[in-house]
C-alpha cells in the first residue's frame, strides 16, 4: 500500500511538471505555440484523411468499373485524384511549417529558459557555489537547460500528433466494429506496459549515473580546458586521464546497452502480439468485404488505418518515454528555480548611513559552514574605527577571507552580529550595503572585457568615459600597463577574442585593484592585494595607500608582513580567532605568535 502511495505520489508530482512544462513553453513563445498546435492537429489528420480519398478513389473505380458511363466517373475519380494529392501537399506543406516553427520555437525556449537561469544563477545565495551538496543540482540545471525543454517541446508535439492520430483510427476502427477498435486497444497494452516500466528503470539509472558522469566531465574538462593545458602537458599526465574519461565512458555505456537489450527483448514479445492481433482483424476485413459488409475501398483504408496506427503507437509510446526522461531534469530545474535565498532582505530596511561615523563592529561573531562541524570563525569581536586602516593576518585557513564573506553578507554568522554605527548590517538592503563594499578577493575576475570597462566595472553607476576611471587607473600604476597596450583604454584585455591581449598576473592585479579604488564605497577590503605585484610597485602603491583610501575605512589581508606594518590596527587570527592584536609595534614588544612571523620573513630578506 505504501508503495503504491508513493508511486502514486511520483506520478501526480510527474504530471505538475509537465504542467509547469507547456506553461514555461507558453509563456516563452506564445504565438508560435499557437501555431505549433494548429501544425499537429493538422499534422495528425491529413494522413487519414488522406487514407480516405484513397477509399474514395478505389470505390469510385470499383463502381467505375461496372458503370456503363465510364466517361463520368472517370472524371469523378480524377478529381478525387486531385484531392488527394491536394492533401499530400498540405501534408507537406505542414511539415515544412513545422520545422521552420519547431526550430524557432525551441530556440524562443531554450533563450527563456536559459534567461530564468541567468536570472536564478545571480539571485542564488553564494552558497550556493562553494557547497558540494548543491553542486549536482547545479551543474544539471546549468547543462542541460538550453536543450531539454527543446526536447521536451518534440516530445510533445509528437505525443500531440499521434494522439490525435490515433483518435482518429480509433474512430475509424470503431465505425468497422466496436469489437475490433476494443481487440486492437487491449492487444497494444502490453507494448505501453513494458515501455512505461522500462522507462522507468531508465530514470532510475539516470538518477544513480550523475555522479559518474559528473566525473567524466571533470576529466573532459581537465584535457580541453586552457588553464589545464600548461600542467597536463609538463606532467604528462593528459593518458592517464584519458584512460579513466574512457573507463568511465564504457561502463556508462555497457550499463545502458543491458537496460536496451532487455527492454528490446521484452518489447518483441508484446510486439508480436499486437502483429498477431493485427493480421487477425486483416482476416476479419478481408472476410467483410467477400460478405459484401464493406466496400474495397473500405478494405484499403482499415489496412492502411491499422498500419499507420501501428506506427502512431509507437512513436506515441517514445514520445512519453523521452517526457518521462525528461521528468529527471524538470525535477532538479524546477529545484534550483525554487530555492529560497537564506540571506533575506530585512523587512523594515534602514538606510545605511551615508557617512559611517562611529566604525565597524564585529560583535562575538561565530560562523560555520553549512554541514561543517568545526567553526570557522569564533567568538570574534573586533572594532574598526572609521578612517582606520586594519589588518588580518594569520595562516591560511584562519579564517580571514570568511569574515569578509560576512562583512559583505554572502554569509550571515550563525551567531553574534555586525554592526555599522551599532546598527546591524541586516537592517541594510543587500545592495545599499555592498555599494558602501569595495572588496577585491584573490580570485579577483579577469574580465575578458576592454582596460576601460574593467574598471568602470567598480561602479557601473557613472557613466563609464568619465576622468575618475583614468584617475582611479592612476592611483594602482594600472596607467603604465595600459598605456603601453596598442588602443589604450579601448584595447579587450584577455586572449578570450580576437585582438585581445594578455596581461601578466602582476598587471591584472594593478587594473583589479583600480576598479577598487573606482569603487565610491566608504569600505575598501583587500585581500591580499599586492601578492602578484613587483616589490617596486608594491612600494608605489602602500606608499601612496593612505592617500588613496583617505576618508575610507579599508581592511587589508596580506601574508607580507612589510605591507601589514603600516596598518593602524593588526589582528592575528588563528583557527578562527583572534588570537592577538595591535599595532605593529606592540605585537613586536609582545613578542606572540605575530612577532614570531615577522622574525622569519625578516630572515629571508636579510
Ligand atoms: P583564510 O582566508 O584565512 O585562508 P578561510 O576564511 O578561507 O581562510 O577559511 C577558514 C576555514 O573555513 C578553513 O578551515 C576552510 O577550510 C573553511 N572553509 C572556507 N570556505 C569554505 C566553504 N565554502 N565551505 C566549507 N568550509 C570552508
Amino acid at each position: 500500500m505504501h508503495t503504491f502511495e508513493t508511486e502514486l505520489k511520483k506520478k501526480i508530482i510527474n504530471f505538475l511538471h509537465l504542467k509547469r512544462a507547456l506553461s514555461l513553453v507558453w509563456q516563452s513563445a506564445p504565438g508560435w505555440t499557437l501555431i505549433s498546435s494548429f501544425l499537429v492537429v493538422m499534422q495528425g489528420t491529413l494522413p487519414l484523411v488522406s487514407l480516405y480519398f484513397m477509399k474514395l478513389i478505389v470505390d469510385s473505380v470499383t463502381v467505375g468499373m461496372n458503370s456503363a458511363n465510364q466517361k463520368a466517373v472517370f472524371e469523378h475519380t480524377l478529381v478525387l485524384i486531385f484531392l488527394a494529392a491536394g492533401t499530400v501537399f498540405l501534408i507537406a506543406l505542414s511539415r515544412s511549417a513545422s520545422s521552420v516553427v519547431n526550430e524557432t520555437q525551441a530556440a524562443l525556449v531554450s533563450d527563456y529558459v536559459l534567461d530564468l537561469l541567468h536570472a536564478k544563477s545571480i539571485e542564488a545565495d553564494f552558497e550556493y557555489y562553494e557547497n558540494p551538496k548543491y553542486y549536482d543540482t547545479l551543474y544539471r540545471a546549468q547543462n542541460d537547460a538550453p536543450f531539454r525543454l527543446t526536447r521536451i517541446i518534440n516530445n510533445l508535439v509528437q505525443i500531440g500528433q499521434n494522439s490525435v492520430s490515433l483518435i482518429v483510427v480509433f474512430g475509424l476502427l470503431a465505425s468497422l466494429s466496436w469489437v475490433v477498435a476494443a481487440a486492437i486497444t487491449i492487444t497494444a497494452l502490453p507494448i505501453v506496459i513494458v515501455r512505461l516500466k522500462y522507462s522507468n528503470r531508465t530514470y532510475q539509472w539516470q538518477l544513480s549515473r550523475t555522479a559518474k558522469e559528473r566525473k567524466a566531465w571533470y576529466f573532459h574538462l581537465l584535457l580541453t580546458d586552457s588553464r589545464h593545458a600548461k600542467e597536463i602537458r609538463l606532467l604528462d599526465i593528459g593518458p592517464l586521464f584519458r584512460n579513466r574519461y574512457n573507463t568511465i565512458r564504457k561502463e556508462l555505456i555497457s550499463e545502458r546497452l543491458s537496460i536496451i537489450s532487455r527492454q528490446s527483448t521484452v518489447d518483441l514479445v508484446a510486439q508480436t502480439t499486437g502483429v498477431i492481433a493485427i493480421f487477425s482483424i486483416l482476416i476479419f476485413i478481408t472476410q467483410s468485404v467477400f460478405q459484401g459488409n464493406i466496400t474495397l475501398g473500405d478494405m484499403v483504408m482499415y489496412f492502411g488505418a491499422l498500419q499507420q496506427g501501428q506506427s502512431f503507437l509507437s512513436a506515441l509510446l517514445n514520445g512519453f518515454t523521452g517526457l518521462y526522461e525528461d521528468n529527471l531534469f524538470l525535477t532538479t530545474f524546477y529545484e534550483f528555480l525554487d530555492l529560497k535565498p537564506n540571506i533575506k532582505e530585512p523587512t523594515n530596511p534602514i538606510p545605511v548611513p551615508k557617512t559611517i561615523k562611529e566604525g565597524i563592529s564585529f560583535e562575538n561573531v561565530e560562523f560555520c559552514y553549512p554541514g561543517k562541524e568545526t567553526r570557522a570563525l569564533n567568538n570574534i569581536n573586533l572594532h574598526i574605527t572609521t578612517g582606520q586602516v586594519i589588518a588580518l593576518v594569520g595562516e591560511n585557513g584562519s579564517g580571514k577571507t570568511t569574515l569578509i564573506k560576512l562583512l559583505c553578507r554572502l554569509y550571515d554568522p550563525t551567531y553574534g552580529r555586525i554592526t555599522f554605527d551599532g546598527v546591524d548590517i541586516h537592517n541594510f538592503k543587500i545592495l545599499d550595503l555592498r555599494k558602501e563594499l569595495s572588496i577585491i578577493f584573490q580570485d579577483y575576475i579577469h574580465y575578458y572585457l576592454t582596460a576601460r570597462e574593467n574598471i568602470w566595472l567598480g561602479n557601473i553607476d557613472v557613466p563609464i568615459d568619465a576622468d575618475n576611471i583614468m584617475r582611479a587607473a592612476k592611483c594602482s600604476g594600472a596607467n603604465l600597463v595600459i598605456d603601453r597596450l596598442d588602443n589604450g583604454y579601448e584595447t579587450i584585455l584577455g586572449k578570450w577574442f580576437g585582438d585581445g591581449t594578455d596581461l601578466s598576473i602582476g598587471e591584472w592585479q594593478k587594473i583589479a585593484l583600480a576598479r577598487a579604488f573606482f569603487r565610491e564605497s566608504q569600505i575598501i577590503v583587500l585581500d591580499e592585494p599586492t601578492s602578484s605585484l613587483d616589490p617596486k610597485s608594491e612600494d608605489e602603491v602602500f606608499k601612496r595607500f593612505r592617500q588613496l583610501v583617505a576618508g575610507k575605512t579599508a581592511i587589508i589581508i596580506s601574508h607580507r608582513l612589510s605591507t601589514v606594518k603600516m596598518a593602524d590596527h593588526i589582528y592575528f587570527l588563528k583557527n578562527g580567532e583572534i588570537l592577538e592584536n595591535g599595532n605593529h609595534e606592540e605585537l613586536i614588544a609582545f613578542d606572540g605568535e605575530y612577532a614570531q612571523l615577522f622574525k622569519i620573513q625578516s630572515q629571508h630578506y636579510k
